[in-house]
């Protein structure tokens, strides 16, 4: 099995590309969707989940075991090496077992120190590949915990993979990027590849080409993206893949800009990312803010009360200033930003 450094020489250098349906569904659609992706520079590995981890009881649960052997078939087809989802011990031994190239953890497992210790015990000593996702939640400090459990296990070879974070406002996403933390991992393990999943980011198909970019832009070395040969009739993720045509196409319009050659700087492109993130936050927030005070207008309204109501205003701004303080914003600064706050606030209020 070669490693992801060897796949990145196959691919001349350019970045490392993952594509495969989300979920595994027949033995067809596994095959037509491999075949139709063969020959997409860069592509290295076939994807597709077979026990797909769902918020909630019901809804399809993957293929689970029996899916393996349309995997097998279409490598054998495709020659693409083979990548699947590993949720619990279990799950690794069967891709163990079946020869599967190269294993993800989810960011749902990630999540549980507990169950990536078990997966590691499988793995020891093994020549697999394995990805290590973030977890669900925005924890620089939990990824790495994963990272390291794994790297003490002495597998083949360790990437991560950067899917977006559950945070308090992601809106335009459906997983906020906080690119500052897959930054932060990078610098970190400067050794493992970085990949970006930009379907699971984005969650839905027009978004991902742009997120792409960025990550490349950011220096990622790879992609993962979720691609079905009929997308309209995908059984998990339905909004966010791509028919193989339409990842052809959004790879052929992809840059790999090169760092320094040309004056491209990555250090200030992972910050001014990080600034775009924080600023996306921040206009959710204030949207969020504005929703609450148009219910609070129509509610004085009802009761005849005064939008603006001087003692409540006074509080506010003085516990903001100290909140501030603490947090060594500026006075002057926190005083003119909650005043447009206020207005803003009014305005919606009638
Ligand atoms: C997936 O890649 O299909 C998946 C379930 O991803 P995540 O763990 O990032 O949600
Ligand atoms: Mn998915």
């Amino acid at each position: 099995m070669s490693g992801f450094f060897e796949c990145r020489q196959d691919a001349g250098g350019g970045p490392l590309l993952i594509a495969g349906p989300c979920a595994a569904e027949s033995r067809e659609q596994v095959l037509q969707t491999a075949m139709a992706l063969q020959g997409i520079p860069g592509l290295f590995a076939f994807r597709a989940g077979l026990w797909k981890p769902r918020t909630r009881p019901g809804a399809f649960e993957g293929v689970g075991k029996k899916g393996l052997a349309w995997l097998q078939e279409a490598r054998e087809r495709t020659g693409l090496r083979l990548a699947v989802e590993i949720a619990v011990p279990a799950h690794a031994e069967a891709c163990l077992k079946a020869g599967i190239d190269i294993m993800w953890i989810g960011a749902r497992t990630v999540v549980s120190p507990f169950v990536v210790d078990d997966i590691a015990g499988v793995l020891s000593g093994s020549k697999a590949c394995i990805m290590v996702k973030n977890p669900l939640n925005p924890d620089a400090g939990l990824w790495t915990g994963g990272v390291e459990r794994l790297q003490q296990a002495g597998i083949g070879e360790l990437a991560m993979v950067h899917r977006g974070f559950d945070a308090f406002s992601s809106h335009p996403y459906r997983n906020a990027p906080l690119w500052e933390i897959a930054m932060e991992m990078q610098q970190r393990f400067p050794g493992l590849p970085m990949l970006c999943d930009p379907s699971h980011i984005g969650g839905s198909r027009s978004m991902l080409a742009e997120i792409a970019q960025k990550a490349l832009d950011l220096g990622m070395q790879g992609l993962m993206i979720e691609t079905h040969i009929d997308p309209g009739q995908a059984l998990t993720d339905q909004a966010q893949q791509l028919s193989p045509g339409e990842l052809r196409s959004l790879t052929g319009r992809l840059q790999v800009k090169k760092a320094d050659a040309g004056g491209f700087d990555t250090t200030l492109e992972s910050y001014r990312a990080a600034i775009d993130g924080i600023d996306e936050q921040l206009l959710g927030l204030l949207a969020r803010r504005m929703k609450v005070s148009e219910l609070i207008g129509l509610y004085k309204k009802e009761r005849r009360l005064a939008p603006y109501q001087p003692g409540r205003w006074a509080a506010l701004l003085e516990n903001r200033l100290e909140k501030g303080s603490r947090l060594h914003l500026d006075n002057d600064f926190v005083t003119k930003l909650f005043n447009l706050i206020h207005l803003g606030s009014l305005k919606k209020q009638g």
